[in-house]
Parts: structure tokens; C-alpha cells; sequence
């Protein structure tokens, strides 16, 4: 028998906010030291009262508008009831019955996956379980964060479905500002729902949960794996167990961690330290007008106006400022060609494109500075580009000059001239150097007149030795073809 994968996710992120969600300690992603960002709200000392931080409300509305969610009239927070050491109240502030956000979709592999809903609750602290001296230490500074919960149907079908999914969802809360969504340090995290059903059948399996995976590849992999461990309990007749799972990444394996049985009752009950929101009409629509173009759209867009491939153009949107730069550039290529006032030609878009994606963010990525603080003007870019494309340079040139951009800012055409990096594509200088490199190389001659393709290679190869890397080896190619052949 064969069966059907039905998966659903959780995914939490830490808003980046100025302060907490319900006072006014810093929300400060870089924890420097231990409870330096706590006060008595956030750690729930008796007789404090929290208020509601109105950026975030905001942030996670824009990320409802930005999937297409309704916005309702109505919201409001709930006490969720359990004990826990790195929990100071002894209840978490959540939203179960009025969240913030209800449905809305995002497409990912050309399927569309619903979002049951989003809300706003507060994260707890840390728990550090010191090896040396056995203790478990408690670090606050992370409890009561704002952070967004974001719940899906069960629409997913393949562990590359949930994984392009929450890339996707990542971009948007990056797009909005709501999120850095660092998965690495822990800003965004993610939980697996997963149950098999024979193929054909309507109604759901028993699913198990996979908490705390911090990357969508090892949810992926999670996924894949649980699918191939619970068909083996389907066939051999057993039933699957509903339980929380673990995910080890090193041995590739879930683990149980625990059952059905040892489920909370989180006793919710409405907040009644917090006033009920009223989301007007009007502060909706006016973060509606506030929303960026979202990252699937301008990949979209970007194809079908300057012609780039589809995969560079996803490279381009991965990050909101990236794709802002490129159009910069864009804009500068077309201003610079009387022809084309409004879009630049597409084989300059093409190699402008080619430029930035390739060896532009390998250095952007060596220096790890933000692309604000990147000594390289739009301008700058698009000269240099426009140098590529019209052989002026070489790609090695563009690669040395770039470098150079990087450190010191110059532009392209004073160190190009200083250091006399132009081109050679004058026929009669290019014809001069090849008629020596045939002189040089009768045999390689003789192998080419018989045929052997390959050595035209090693021909121009040598004279580009000849012209110390200067010579337009396209230019090269045709005149040893005219000389020889
Ligand atoms: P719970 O009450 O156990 O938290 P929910 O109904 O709130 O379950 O759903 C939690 C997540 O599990 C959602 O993402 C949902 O899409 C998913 N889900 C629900 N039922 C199933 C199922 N049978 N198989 C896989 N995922 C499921
Ligand atoms: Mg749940």
C-alpha cells in the first residue's frame, strides 16, 4: 500500500523591535551578557502590569497583509498556564481564540500553502546547562521578547516543499522588517507536523511533532526521514504513536521525546492585565499602503523587465537592500545610454547581473559588512559593467578592478587607466602578437591545419601570455582562424 505525507508547520520569529513585548526593556539580538535587558515586567514580579508594544502588533499585521491574511476588528491576548524555569511569570502572554491574523497564503513550488493564522505572544528565556560544573543556569534577557507564530494547514506533501516554504516565509519577514529571522541564532525556529495516509483516503493519519529544528534543510531532512520511519510502522502493521519527536541533524534520525499522555492543559484564559485590541480600518490600510514589493514578486518582475534568468534574479531578491542595489545600477546603465532612457539593453542588464551575483557578492560576503556600507557607488557599478560588456576589459580585469573598488572606492576608469588594464582590440596590434605566437609554434600550427580544435585553445592562450592578459580573445580567436585555417 502506498501512502500520502500530509505535513504542517509552526514556525516562531523574534520580532526586531526596539524593546520587549511588554515593557520597556531593550530587545537587544546580541545578548552580550546574561540578564542585562530585564526589569521587574518582563520578570514577573508581583504588582507589575505589562503594556502592549504597538510595533509589534504592527510588524505582525504587515506580515499578514504581506500573505493575504484578514486582519480582524477584534484581537486579543491570553494567559497560557505552565511552569517552567525560564518562564518568570509562570504563564506565557499568547493569543489562542482572537489572533492578530487569520489565513492568508504563500505559494512555494507552484502549490499554495494556507496559513491557518498568525499571533503574537512573548518568548521565554534561556536555559544553559553548564558542563563543568553541572548547573543549569538561567539567562532572562531573551524572556519577553515579541515573538510572531505563524501556523499553516496541513498542505504540504514533500520535505522541498517545507523547506523552499520557510525560505520563502524568511524573505517576507525580512522584506516587511518584522524579522532578521537568523536561524542560527535562533530568531527564527521551526516545528514539523507530520502523519502518513493510504493514498486515496480522505481522512488524516496520527502525526507526531518535530520541535526545535533551527534550519528548514534539516527540516527537510526531518520530514524525509520521518516519512520513510513511519511507512516502516504502517507496514509492519503497528500504529504510529502521537508524540513529540526530536531531530538529531549529526545522526540524521528523530528521537521520541515525549507522548501524547504528558500534554499540557494550558488552562487559557483572556489576559486580564491587557486591554482587548480594536485594529481600526484605517491603521490597517495604512500599513497596507507601507508594504514593500515582496521578494517573489520583484523576482518575477525583475526577469521580464531586463530579461535576467530566473536564477540569478533569485539571487538578486534573497535580500531586500540586494535587489534595491541592482536597480540602482539598472537605472544608472540606462541613464548612461542615450538610446534606452528608461531600461537599460538586456545584454548589459545580463552582464551587470552576472557581475553582482558572481564575484561582487563573493567579496560583499569575505568583508561581511553590510552592502550600506560597501565603498562601491551604483554608478561606480554600472561603469564597470558597462566596460565588461562592451570588451573594453577583460572578465580577469573586471574581477582585479572590482577588488580594487571594494577597498579603496576608486573609479573604474582612473585605475583602469593607471594601471593600463584596457583591452587590446585593435586588429592590427591583435594581428602583429598572433603572426609572432605562429612563428613561435609551428607544431601547434601544423596540429591545428590538420584539424585538432583543441589547440586553437593553447593558441590563444599563448598570446594571451604575449599581451600580459590584455588582448579580446574573441577578437584572438578569429584572426588565428583567418591566419591559419
Ligand atoms: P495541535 O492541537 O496538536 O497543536 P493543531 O490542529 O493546532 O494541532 O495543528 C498544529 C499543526 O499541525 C498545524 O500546522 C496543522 O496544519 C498540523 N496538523 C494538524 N493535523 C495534522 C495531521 N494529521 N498531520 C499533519 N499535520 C497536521
Ligand atoms: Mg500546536
Amino acid at each position: 500500500m502506498k501512502y500520502e505525507p500530509v505535513i504542517g508547520l509552526e514556525i516562531h520569529a523574534e520580532l526586531n523591535t526596539k524593546t520587549k513585548m511588554f515593557c520597556g526593556s531593550l530587545n537587544d539580538p546580541r545578548e552580550l551578557h546574561p540578564n542585562i535587558n530585564i526589569c521587574p515586567v518582563c520578570m514577573g514580579h508581583p504588582g507589575t502590569l505589562p503594556v502592549i508594544n504597538e510595533e509589534a502588533v504592527k510588524k505582525v499585521i504587515m506580515v499578514g497583509l504581506a500573505l493575504g491574511g484578514a486582519i480582524p476588528e477584534f484581537s486579543q491576548f491570553d494567559r497560557k498556564n505552565y511552569f517552567y524555569p525560564d518562564l518568570p511569570k509562570g504563564y506565557q502572554i499568547s493569543q489562542y481564540q482572537h489572533p492578530l491574523v487569520q489565513g492568508g497564503a504563500l505559494e512555494v513550488l507552484n502549490r499554495k500553502i494556507h496559513i491557518t493564522r498568525v499571533h503574537l505572544e512573548e518568548d521565554t528565556g534561556r536555559l544553559i546547562h553548564d558542563k563543568e560544573t553541572g548547573a543549569t543556569l538561567v539567562d532572562f534577557n531573551r524572556a519577553g521578547v515579541p515573538l510572531m507564530e505563524l501556523v499553516t494547514e496541513p498542505d504540504f506533501r514533500t520535505g522541498e516543499e517545507v523547506r523552499a516554504f520557510g525560505e520563502e516565509l524568511q524573505k517576507l519577514v525580512r522584506y516587511v522588517g518584522a524579522s532578521n529571522a537568523d536561524m542560527e541564532k535562533g530568531q527564527m525556529r521551526v516545528e514539523v507536523n507530520i502523519s502518513l495516509r493510504p493514498e486515496g483516503q480522505e481522512k488524516f493519519g496520527t502525526k507526531v511533532e518535530i520541535k526545535n529544528i533551527n534550519s528548514f534543510k534539516f527540516a527537510a531532512d526531518a520530514v524525509n526521514y520521518e516519512i520513510v520511519r513511519q511507512t516502516g510502522v504502517l507496514e509492519r502493521g503497528d500504529k504510529v504513536v502521537q508524540e513529540t519527536r526530536g531531530w538529531n541533524e549529526h545522526a540524521q534520525e528523530s528521537f521520541s521525546q515525549r507522548l501524547k499522555e504528558e500534554a499540557h492543559d494550558y488552562r487559557y484564559f483572556p489576559e486580564p492585565d491587557l486591554p482587548p485590541l480594536h485594529n481600526t480600518f484605517e491603521m490597517v490600510e495604512e500599513l497596507r499602503a507601507r508594504l514593500p514589493e515582496l521578494s517573489a514578486a520583484k523576482r518575477v518582475r525583475l526577469v521580464s523587465e531586463y530579461g535576467i534568468e530566473q536564477n540569478i534574479a533569485e539571487i538578486l531578491t534573497r535580500e531586500k537592500t540586494f535587489g534595491e542595489y541592482f536597480e540602482s545600477v539598472m537605472s544608472e546603465l540606462a541613464r548612461a545610454d542615450q538610446d534606452t532612457p528608461e531600461k537599460p539593453k538586456r545584454n548589459l542588464a545580463r552582464t551587470a547581473a552576472a557581475l553582482m551575483t558572481g564575484d561582487f557578492l563573493r567579496l560583499i560576503r569575505e568583508t561581511s559588512s553590510p552592502l550600506s556600507e560597501i565603498l562601491i557607488t551604483p554608478e561606480n557599478f554600472a561603469e564597470l559593467s558597462l566596460y565588461l560588456a562592451e570588451d573594453k576589459i577583460s572578465n580577469l580585469t573586471a574581477k582585479e578592478v572590482l577588488e580594487e573598488m571594494m577597498c579603496t572606492g576608486v573609479d573604474p576608469s582612473d585605475f583602469i587607466n593607471q594601471k593600463g588594464l584596457w583591452q587590446m582590440s585593435d586588429a592590427s596590434d591583435l594581428e602583429n602578437i598572433v603572426a609572432h605566437v605562429i612563428n613561435e609554434n609551428p607544431s601547434a600550427v601544423d596540429a591545428l591545419k590538420q584539424g585538432k580544435e583543441a589547440i586553437l585553445q593553447f593558441l590563444v592562450g599563448q598570446v594571451m601570455k604575449e599581451s600580459r592578459g590584455k588582448a579580446n580573445p574573441k577578437m584572438v580567436q578569429e584572426i588565428i582562424r583567418k591566419l591559419i585555417i
